[in-house]
């Protein structure tokens, strides 16, 4: 008998692990997609995909135009130029213009011809019922959690219709502006009928709940949900901060309900740029582990777009179980990037995290940033079960099945599920 060496168990495990994280579904638990009920914001095709602000950005650092005679261009025309510049005048190898080429290689389209008007006529064939079922079926994703927001003008109608939920689409309840615009959204709060005023006094916290509370209902919101600047403080006596701890925080409490904060963006570094002008900065980590510390009743979920801020939220959610972490997004969204997060948050909290969300905000993207981030999950995946099988701890199928369902959507559901009270 040949004795298995450290060499062959990997390679064994290598090609299981493969194979496991290829073919389990992914619960997706944050992206800006739409239930198709929500008609034209669900976005999606080739020109979506090309005016992506993450390519957009990029085009602008080849572009010799103003940024406004740019904006004025119909959407079709702006796609054209950054198709130009990205992919015709220089090869595509930035991540997000991978990105598009791997999703359109996945649904068969022929890139090496770099023809854009006949990939724009092979999308004009689908309709967007068919094309949903494409995008998840190619992506091997269940379920996708939207980003639903009261305080958006086309999106609030649709919910107070009401609808047939598409049940492969999820909801979160978004409340930038509640908390970072109250001066501005308590007016907004009065309109629709609740009885608040700019002073945060106790009939007023107590309207807030009642909005949260019907909001939530309304949706059936799995979690709440908010981005941060960087200077986040809590405690503190900003309305942001007493929004949390007296509206947001028992609310989600009394609920159930993770409340996840997504600090590090700085709005607007250039304005120019409109969407894709917003910035990145350091967080001071202190707020959310005073959060998680005052209420440990409560569950919060974080994601934090600094890459030097990764290290210090692992060992945060070491001393927390009511804090579950989540994702690499935007200016993290890079192999290099979740390949050195994903391995840190692994070796220093097993499989107690969700590795990866796809962000999505044109439902093609879910094929190219599952099959990116898959490729790196497993590669660090098979590391690890090659370093425990070199001990002689080999793992079963069934383990790693197991293991690879909770990154791809199980921890954060047993999150939801736990009960801290
Ligand atoms: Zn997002």
């Amino acid at each position: 008998m040949t004795p298995i060496t450290a060499e062959h168990a990997r390679e064994q495990v290598a090609a299981v692990v493969e194979e496991i994280v290829a073919s389990t579904p992914v619960s997706d638990i944050h992206t800006h997609l739409y239930d198709p009920a929500f008609g034209e914001l669900l976005l999606w095709g080739v020109d979506e995909l090309l005016t992506y602000h993450y390519l957009v950005a990029e085009a602008f650092r080849y572009f010799d135009m103003p940024f406004e005679k740019f904006w004025a261009m119909p959407k079709s025309r702006q796609a054209e130029l950054i198709w130009n510049a990205l992919f015709i005048q220089n090869s595509p190898i930035s991540e997000s213009c991978r990105g598009v080429l791997t999703t359109l290689n996945a649904l068969g389209i022929e890139v090496r011809k770099r023809d854009l008007n006949a990939i724009r006529n092979w999308f004009s064939e689908w309709t967007a019922e068919d094309y949903i079922t494409r995008c998840l079926e190619l992506a091997n994703v269940s379920t996708v959690c939207m980003t639903n927001s009261p305080f958006d003008d086309l999106e609030r109608p649709v919910w107070e219709r009401g609808f047939k939920r598409d049940q492969r689409f999820t909801a979160a309840l978004r409340i930038d502006p509640l908390l970072l615009a109250w001066e501005a959204s308590a007016p907004q709060l009065a309109k629709w009928g609740y009885a608040v005023t700019p002073d945060l006094n106790a009939k007023t916290v107590s309207e807030v709940r009642r909005f949260l509370e019907d909001w939530t209902k309304r949706m059936n919101a799995r979690f709440l949900m908010v981005s941060l600047p960087p200077d986040f403080r809590f405690p503190a006596q900003d309305d942001c901060a007493q929004l949390i701890e007296k509206a947001v925080v028992p609310h989600c409490r009394d609920f159930g309900l993770p409340f996840a904060l997504m600090p590090g963006v700085v709005r607007q570094v250039n304005p120019g740029l409109r969407l894709a002008g917003d910035g990145i900065g350091l967080t001071d980590l202190t707020a959310l582990k005073n959060l998680c510390a005052a209420f440990p009743d409560t569950k919060f979920a974080a994601t934090v777009l600094a890459r030097e801020n990764q290290h210090e939220l692992c060992v945060l959610a070491r001393k927390f179980r009511n804090l579950h972490i989540f994702g690499c997004w935007w200016f993290l969204n890079n192999p290099s990037l979740i390949d050195e997060i994903t391995r840190m948050r692994i070796e220093m909290l097993g499989l107690s995290v969700t590795p990866q969300h796809s962000d999505a905000r044109v439902l093609d993207q879910v094929i190219y940033k599952w099959q990116h981030s898959r490729r790196v999950i497993a590669s660090v995946l098979t590391e690890k079960y090659g370093d425990l099988a070199a001990t002689g701890w080999t793992p079963t199928r069934g383990e790693i099945e197991r293991d690879v369902k909770k990154l791809f959507g199980g921890s954060f559901d047993e999150f939801c599920a736990l009960n801290l009270r």
